[in-house]
């Protein structure tokens, strides 16, 4: 400790990591001062509704800020917005900003997040084309949808999707470019592609699958008119989303010599290789006592847990970091929420039909539930939290049973398969 009366916190990044890290700090009493500096210009603030609601314009822009400013104004710390951190100096624990001021830190904490992943292709720079991460995107991508225009969506993940929902109720004419042989395949199982594929389908949505873009083609003025595919043809569009993943925001990081690989590497307590800071959020690669193997998440759940994680590590608690992960995504009617993550799945079993639109798929390896996808079915999603938590072995046939209450499985003893 310096001869200050107070240590300085310094939280880097604006995003919903250091929002949620100041509100938990604000919550528990934290004494040492905290400086948050976000090159964004809003206060913290959450992005699901950027592909959703807001971009809709359906709420307003105060309705995503995760407090209201005067929650900050009030609370003794300090919000610098619109100001980058471009240098870590870790001998002497300063930074230097983008408006040329430099910060002193006791203690640090990286939430960087992430930036959207780039299209490399020929004719990518022209107008027209959009990318999506923050509210100067949706706001421009809400200007474009027009009844009657052609948005052409690269990326058939849960944004590009969700964005597909908002636009085609809009009027817009919507095509979705998908290269993989099914739609979120990263994130799930096949049933749940199928039901979001029929689902976007009926809703007048041109999906098509194992579709590679090779270029854009250029109209007047520098503006995209055309989406070019592998086999040859092109697709005709006024506006072009490209939505093809995020990647870690590690460059603060790396430059300081944090080890980094695929996000900045943090214990279960998010500290870095160096004591004084540490990392939370989508910039990190993180160590969750949950699983065997260190994990990158893109959710909100893991940014508001991780902030809650590294409160209690700057407050001297050593809570370790533990949650489950979960997600959820919002399109048209349907409300898709997933738990634990369902990659090494070797059984599924689906509970319900997707013809009735509530429906749940249960993931199990040897035997116990790893992951649950839930379609309009929430309690699927409660009691799957809690079998995965529990690494719960339950029988197929007793999972997928209609006259069994999902509720009596989470107490029920362990049942072979
Ligand atoms: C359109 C959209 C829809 C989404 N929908 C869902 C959903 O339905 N469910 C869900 O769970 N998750 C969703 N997500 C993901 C979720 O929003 C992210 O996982 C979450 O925001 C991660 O929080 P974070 O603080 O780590 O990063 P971010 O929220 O990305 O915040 C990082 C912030 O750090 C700032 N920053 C970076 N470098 C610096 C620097 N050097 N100096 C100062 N500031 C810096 C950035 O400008 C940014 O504001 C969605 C994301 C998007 C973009």
């Amino acid at each position: 400790m310096t001869n200050k009366q107070k240590e300085t916190t310094v939280i880097v990044g604006g995003g919903h990591a250091a929002g949620a890290l100041l509100t938990t700090l604000l919550q528990k009493n934290y004494q040492q001062e905290v400086v948050l500096v976000g090159e964004e210009p809003h206060p913290p603030y959450q992005r699901p509704p950027l592909s959703k609601d807001y971009l809709a314009g359906e709420v307003d822009q105060a309705s995503l800020y995760l407090k209201p400013c005067s929650v900050y104004e009030n609370s003794g710390h300090q919000l610098r917005l619109g100001v980058r951190a471009k240098e870590i100096d870790r001998d002497n624990k300063t930074i230097t900003l983008s408006d040329h001021g430099t910060l002193q830190y006791d203690r640090l904490v990286l939430a960087t997040g992430s930036q959207v992943r780039r299209l490399n292709a020929p004719g990518a720079d022209l107008k027209g084309i959009h990318y999506l991460h923050d509210i100067a995107d949706s706001d421009a991508l809400h200007e474009e949808l027009v009844p009657g225009k052609r948005l052409v969506i690269v990326g058939g993940g849960y944004i590009g999707l969700e964005v597909a929902a908002s636009a085609i109720k809009k009027g817009v004419h919507v095509t979705v470019l998908e290269a993989a042989e099914r739609l979120m395949q990263r994130v799930t199982g096949p049933e749940i592609s199928a039901f979001f594929y029929d689902k976007h389908r009926s809703a007048g949505v041109d999906v098509r699958l194992n579709t590679a873009v090779t270029g854009f083609e250029a109209g007047d003025q520098g503006h995209v008119a055309g989406v070019t595919l592998g086999e040859g043809s092109t697709i005709p569009a006024d506006t072009v989303l490209v939505s093809i993943g995020i990647i870690p925001e590690t460059a603060l990081a790396e430059a300081a010599g944090l080890p980094c690989d695929d996000g900045i590497i943090v214990d279960e307590f998010t500290r870095t290789e160096d004591p004084a800071i540490l990392a939370i959020g989508d910039c990190t690669q993180h160590r969750n006592l949950f699983f065997t193997n260190r994990q990158r998440l893109e959710s909100v759940a893991n940014a508001v847990d991780q902030a809650r994680t590294a409160a209690a590590t700057l407050m001297g608690e050593e809570k370790p970091y533990d949650s489950v992960p979960w997600f959820w995504s919002n399109q048209y009617d349907v409300r898709l929420q997933m738990v634990g993550l369902s990659q090494n799945h070797d059984q599924r079993v689906i509970r319900g039909s997707p013809l009735d639109k509530a429906f749940a798929v249960f993931y199990l390896r040897k035997g116990c539930v790893i992951a649950v996808d839930a379609i309009n079915l929430p309690i699927a999603f409660m009691v799957g939290k809690a079998l995965v938590r529990q690494h719960k072995k339950i029988s197929p046939e007793l999972l997928k049973d209609p006259d069994i209450e999902l509720k009596s499985l989470v107490s029920s003893p362990q049942t072979s398969s």
